[in-house]
């Protein structure tokens, strides 16, 4: 695969890059050729930062985020607000929210959704740990931040029966017409959730 010539360690590096998403074996020579030319200050920081990351990299304790001590920055940070929890599928959702800049409150990481049909049950994505959380940190609402998929539907369902009873209001995002976006360029499924989720102007 690689040019080289075969069975090296540069070999092995641009086989190991070519299986990261969105790099195939070219991207990935090209990015070892350029890591090779700048060895100082391009490899050998990254080749640091790597092994520190896989070092240290856990999951939070609390909310399932990815950390590097027991609790992840949000759940040590005293100015985020303990009484919303924000509930997201994946780590990358909980990055998404991050950057709109938009949420004051705490997370919990499902890592997943529910499904039957792959063997995921309640207690493989945390949810006894939020029903505890939300009992245990004086939670008044959970925003349900799931997927709009018949995955993301089914769990924000389940959880919605799992809390009703639990004090506190549960909520989840609004789905409709995106910022910017035009009517004509909507799918069907879209047009309907927006016009179910309409508001008072
Ligand atoms: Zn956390």
């Amino acid at each position: 695969m690689a040019e080289a010539g075969g069975g090296t360690a540069i070999d092995e590096l641009i086989a190991l890059m070519a299986r990261l998403p969105g790099l195939g074996p070219r991207s990935a020579r090209r990015a070892v050729l350029h890591l090779l030319a700048r060895r100082a200050v391009a490899m050998a920081p990254l080749a640091a930062a790597m092994a520190e990351v896989a070092a240290s990299a856990r999951d939070c304790v609390v909310c399932g985020n990815l950390a590097t001590a027991d609790r992840c920055t949000i759940c040590a940070d005293p100015r985020r607000a303990t009484g919303e929890i924000c509930v997201v599928e994946g780590v990358a959702d909980l990055w998404a929210m991050e950057r709109a800049m938009v949420f004051g409150g705490r997370y919990h990481v499902l890592g997943g959704t529910l499904s039957a049909l792959d063997g995921v049950g309640p207690d493989d994505l945390g949810i006894p740990r939020l029903l505890a959380r939300v009992a245990d940190e004086g939670v008044g609402e959970v925003i349900l931040a799931l997927g709009a998929t018949v995955e993301g539907q089914t769990t924000a369902h389940y959880l919605a029966e799992r809390l009703a009873g639990a004090g506190v209001r549960v909520s989840t995002l609004a789905q409709g017409v995106p910022v910017g976006g035009e009517l004509d360029y909507l799918d069907d499924g879209t047009i309907g959730a927006a016009l179910r989720a309409r508001r008072p102007l």
